[in-house]
This record gives structure tokens, sequence and C-alpha cells, in this order.
């Protein structure tokens, strides 16, 4: 056992909550939507667009709410259309993990 207690500094990480189900998480593990005026919802993976931003945690159930709910157009003070929920569910079809189906 070669680990010592090092004087850890307490690194701040700025931390987010899931604009659907709260949950607190850093802000590297959320992903960034933000609202363009011209293009509509857009899946911000840079984290730095400009614009009103909402975050979404890594579950695909909030992607689904997020995509169906009144959740986003709260968040964004947007009416989604019905290409944000496209891309919103293309974006949540690659966040999916690959469930194993049950095949019988
Ligand atoms: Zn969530």
């Amino acid at each position: 056992m070669t680990a010592k207690h090092k004087a850890v500094r307490h690194k701040h990480i700025p931390q987010r909550s899931c604009a659907v189900c709260r949950q607190v998480c850093p802000k590297r593990e959320l992903t960034r939507l933000v609202i363009s005026p011209e293009a509509g919802i857009q899946v911000d993976t840079s984290g730095k667009a400009p614009g009103r931003g909402a975050y979404l945690c890594g579950n695909p159930v909030c992607w689904e709410r997020a995509a169906h709910g009144e959740v986003l157009s709260k968040a964004l003070r947007t009416n989604l259309t019905e290409q944000d929920r496209v891309r919103l569910s293309a974006h949540m079809a690659q966040l999916a993990p690959q469930v194993q189906s049950n095949h019988d």
C-alpha cells in the first residue's frame, strides 16, 4: 500500500443539475442543450455555445422526458419543434446503453 494521504486541495468542480431528474452531477458528465434562435435546440457538445442552456444527465429516460414533456420548453423558454424532438431522440439513441434484448 503506497497510497498516502496527500494534502488534496478541494478543487472546485462545476456542478449542474439535470433539467429533468434534478440530479446534481459534475458538469462534464451532463450534456448541455442550448437554444439557438435560428436552429432550435442543439446538443452543445462543447458546453460553450452561447445562449440559454439546460443540462441533461446520461439517463435516456431523462432525454425521453425532455423530448416529450414540458421540462425543456420551460427551461429553455421555447416550444420544442418536431425537429428538436428528432435531434433529442437521435442523441438519446447514442446515449442508450447497449441493452441486451431478451431473445426467447
Ligand atoms: Zn436526469
